[in-house]
């Protein structure tokens, strides 16, 4: 079936009225998390393939995480669809006022290849929950789990109601040039300015989930010991291909040397070895070969090594490293750390805020001026205040990103609202109107509205 004729159909059955009823909105969600524990094994074989992801990681950080949604849905959505009366202001006695959360219609996921099932079928669960028709476009760069998904998705689903459409740049372009009413991207800030361009053509909303370079701060007031363990897990979760991972460190100089050499004690605690299971490899070639470049071999503290044959890298600590060096120009998106030391907590402060805003940011230390500085000055998309990473856990907070990292945000009630329009209603009375508000005019009628008004 040729993709308009789907959305063509998709756009059909948003008219038929059938995605606004919760129930059928909660059967759908239910046959999705049937079909995702049912195929479990399936997926952790296709994620594996890809880029030897471990089942443990795939578990932890993908399929729980999709099924924590659909739970959540399950379990909120009464409360999360149902209108909401709110007060009424004096000119517009007698009357009461509610808002209606309507679905937006027919909306577009296009996906990443980094958490591949995450990254695609949670904004995909937030969209059907809020009782939208969805066509979903994974990333063709984890095929294996872009073909898993996929084939899962279009057994199992009505194509006029949810569609994978699996493809890559070309059939994202010819997806992009279609009507969508809401199109949610994750991605690169370069595709993510290509999606909005076209987006703009026909003023369709989007979300933004993009990237950037996400800095974990490290003061002298913090234990260093809870700060190494907790960034080295974060970095080398997914061989630091997060979009969230802290992509660089700046460390206090009075314990740069100390801090350091905790990094490498976790970082062969955790036996993060080229044979190791749970030790996940570079998706492709050509991000080994981007990521090779940004290793500057004469400020290698720790790692370095690589085998192009298994794409793998090594958990890699860069030092002395300044702002002008190549690895602090991009995103690196891949198992290399470098680590800036700094004397002045604020001038640091000021430094990053001179950079373009990051998806996340993160502060390890006990000293509470430091914490209030780095959360009120400093603008990002979350973070955490000793930890990394762990905000997205929560499904209570926003995630998005702000300026260069992102447009919008969902998880939890949030991506329930991203995929819904507050339709605003003010059911007026018939009677007991006064008439002031009626030509013709006079000076006692303006008084009496400006009191009122
Ligand atoms: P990408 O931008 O290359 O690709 C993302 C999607 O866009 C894919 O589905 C791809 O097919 C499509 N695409 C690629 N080129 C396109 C084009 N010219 N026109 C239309 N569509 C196109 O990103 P990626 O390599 O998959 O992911 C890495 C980036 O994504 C990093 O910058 C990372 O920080 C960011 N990211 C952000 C989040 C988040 O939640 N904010 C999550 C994961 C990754």
């Amino acid at each position: 079936m040729k993709i308009q004729e789907i959305i063509d159909r998709q756009k059909a059955f948003f008219k038929t009225q059938q995605t606004k009823n919760i129930k059928f909105r909660k059967m759908y969600l239910e046959k999705l998390r049937d079909i995702i524990v049912k195929n479990e094994g399936l997926l952790y074989e296709a994620i594996y393939k890809d880029f030897g992801k471990s089942k443990f990681d795939a578990f932890t950080t993908e399929i729980s995480f999709v099924l924590n949604d659909i739970n959540y849905y399950l379990k909120n959505l009464n409360a999360l669809a149902k209108p909401r009366s709110v007060r009424t202001n004096l000119a517009n006695q007698l009357g009461k006022s509610k808002i209606y959360p309507e679905p937006l219609g027919n909306v577009l996921v296009i996906g990443a290849w980094n958490y591949p099932y995450q990254l695609s079928l949670s904004p995909v669960i937030a969209a059907l929950a809020a009782g939208n028709c969805c066509v979903l476009k994974p990333s063709e760069i984890s095929e294996n789990t872009m073909k898993a998904m996929s084939k899962l998705i279009n057994e199992n689903f009505p194509p006029e109601y949810l569609y994978a459409y699996e493809g890559g740049i070309d059939e994202a372009t010819e997806l992009l040039k279609l009507k969508f009413d809401k199109i949610f991207f994750t991605g690169s800030t370069k595709v993510g300015k290509i999606v909005y361009q076209a987006a703009a053509e026909n003023l369709t909303p989007v979300v933004l989930e993009l990237g950037g370079k996400s800095p974990a701060i490290v003061t002298k007031d913090a234990d260093l010991e809870v700060a190494a363990k907790r960034i080295v897990w974060g970095k080398f979760l997914n061989a630091g291909q997060t979009c969230v991972a802290p992509d660089y460190l700046l460390v206090e100089e009075s314990i740069h040397e100390q801090f350091l050499e905790m990094l490498r004690k976790y970082i062969t605690e955790f036996k993060y070895g080229p044979d190791s299971e749970h030790y996940t490899r570079i998706i492709n070639q050509r991000n080994f070969q981007r990521l090779i470049r940004l290793i500057n071999k004469e400020k290698v503290y720790f790692g370095g090594n690589s085998d192009e044959k298994k794409l793998f890298i090594e958990p890699t600590l860069l030092n002395n490293v300044s702002w002008e060096d190549d690895v602090m120009q991009e995103e690196i998106f891949g198992p290399i750390l470098p680590v800036i030391s700094f004397t002045n907590f604020n001038l640091v402060l000021t430094t990053v805020m001179e950079l373009e805003k990051p998806l996340a940011a993160y502060l390890f230390t006990r000293n509470s001026e430091e914490k209030e500085a780095f959360t009120m000055k400093l603008s990002f998309g979350g973070g955490c205040i000793n930890d990394v990473i762990m905000h997205l856990g929560n499904d209570r907070l926003p995630f998005g990103g702000v300026g260069n990292s992102g447009i919008g945000n969902y998880h939890g009630g949030y991506g329930f609202e991203a995929f819904s329009h507050q339709k605003s209603i003010l059911e007026k009375a018939t009677w007991g109107e006064p008439n002031i508000k009626y030509p013709p005019y006079s000076e006692k009628k303006l008084s009496w509205i400006r009191k009122l008004l």
